[in-house]
């Protein structure tokens, strides 16, 4: 069991769950979509603003510069935080969409062509697949996708069929972020490097619950963004191996990714810059790495053992519910959970439990053909994070029941 006195001690530092609505504690399970930001990563912000803010890289003055030290500080820390051998390797962009759209745009240029294939699964987020769709039809190429079984598992010797010659690259999801599967993507990565293809992993939903060591895992290409790991919006990571890197042409143009412009030929800067056209987000990848310090404090180890209790209770407290049914039982599970209750609309569902203070979200989260899969519109979806309790599970289950008996 969970230390309470330590769970409350993490809840103290995230003043908007100090709250009410419609005067109900406010229970927020929407996690997935985006966690709540400790006040250290608000602070961080407020004081780039407050303090140093300036445009970086450019800049003699003494703001500028200690804008440009903070900021190549988050990259190092980035770098260090998920093991990549440099901190050139560390793209800054908008989020994970971003990161996706200039692998696909990028490496679709260099390496697409008529008759080429691209291998996704089945339970991608639209991130996942419309930038590969739009490369592949620029290039005449074709998206192959991985099948799932019933449990929302990727099978594994149908993967490996599509590992043929025409494959040029795997783009795929580590934590799918509407059923909770972790995919072996250590064995993925693996299969596909046999037969010489890389492959890129959409991390958003696996960093802010699993230790990412990009070395380890050997992957080529890593996305991730922070809104979804107790930092701020607007600022993401692509992460890629110096090699592959480099022979990726420039994904947008503008100050900063060049080297020498003239009117006849434009020269490209060396990484990180070839691919930070313009100025970027500066202050919210400066309040990153006070979120990287809150997850590195805490520890993986602490917040995989606190979502893990708070998976398995709410999974067996939710079947306890009469004709509600869970979509994804994966065996490696992150703290996400899909539901159906009986034949009761999802946005019913969700719209009932707002009220009652309970932040879930409702729909198809982005993967309508995975809920072309499970032949299903939509499903209602709790997701847990360090500072959610079993308490706050319990409010759930009643608020669940009372739903069942408005409808009955
Ligand atoms: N991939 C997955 C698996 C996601 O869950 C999300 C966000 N819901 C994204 C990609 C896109 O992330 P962002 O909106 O931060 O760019």
């Amino acid at each position: 069991m969970s230390d309470t006195n330590f769970i409350n001690s993490i809840r103290e530092q995230f003043p908007i769950l100090d709250q009410k609505i419609y005067n109900k504690p406010l229970v927020y399970f929407d996690n997935a979509a985006t966690n709540q930001k400790p006040i250290r990563v608000i602070e961080a912000l407020d004081n780039y603003y407050k303090t140093i803010n300036s445009n970086i890289h450019r800049g003699v003055h003494y703001l500028s510069q200690q804008a440009t030290n903070a900021f190549e500080d988050s990259r190092r820390t980035i770098q260090q935080f998920i093991n990549a051998r440099h901190s050139h390797e560390i793209i800054f962009t908008r989020g994970t969409t971003e990161s996706i759209n200039l692998v696909a745009s990028s490496f679709g240029k260099k390496y697409l062509k008529e008759g080429d294939t691209v291998v996704i699964s089945t339970m991608e987020h639209h991130s996942n697949i419309v930038p590969w769709q739009m490369a592949c039809e620029t290039y005449g190429a074709h998206l192959k996708v991985i099948p799932i079984d019933e449990s929302g598992t990727i099978i594994f010797s149908e993967f490996e069929k599509l590992l043929d010659h025409n494959c040029r690259i795997v783009a795929i999801t580590h934590v799918s972020n509407t059923l909770g599967t972790v995919n072996d993507i250590k064995k993925i990565i693996s299969a596909a490097h046999q037969k010489n293809i890389p492959v890129m992993i959409d991390g958003a939903q696996s960093i802010s619950h699993i230790k990412i060591d990009v070395q380890e895992l050997d992957c080529d290409l890593f996305c991730f963004s922070s809104h979804k790991m107790y930092g701020p919006m607007g600022v993401g990571v692509l992460y890629g191996k110096e090699k592959l890197l480099n022979e990726l042409p420039p994904y947008q143009g503008g100050g900063e990714m060049i080297k020498t412009v003239t009117f006849d030929k434009t020269t490209y800067n060396e990484l990180p810059f070839k691919f930070e056209a313009g100025t970027p987000n500066v202050g919210d990848a400066i309040a990153l790495m006070e979120a990287i310090h809150f997850i590195q404090e805490i520890s993986y180890e602490t917040i995989a053992a606190h979502e893990t209790e708070l998976l398995e209770y709410a999974t067996r407290e939710l079947l306890k519910i009469n004709d509600l049914r869970i979509f994804g039982t994966a065996v490696h599970k992150a703290s996400v959970i899909s539901f159906q209750l009986g034949n009761i609309h999802p946005y019913d569902v969700g719209l009932i439990l707002d009220k009652l203070g309970i932040a879930v979200r409702t729909g198809h989260h982005c993967t309508q053909p995975l809920m072309d899969f499970y032949k299903i519109p939509g499903t209602v979806r709790a997701s847990f994070a360090i500072y959610n309790t079993t308490q706050e599970i319990d409010i759930l289950t009643e608020a669940l029941n009372k739903v069942k008996i408005m409808f009955e």
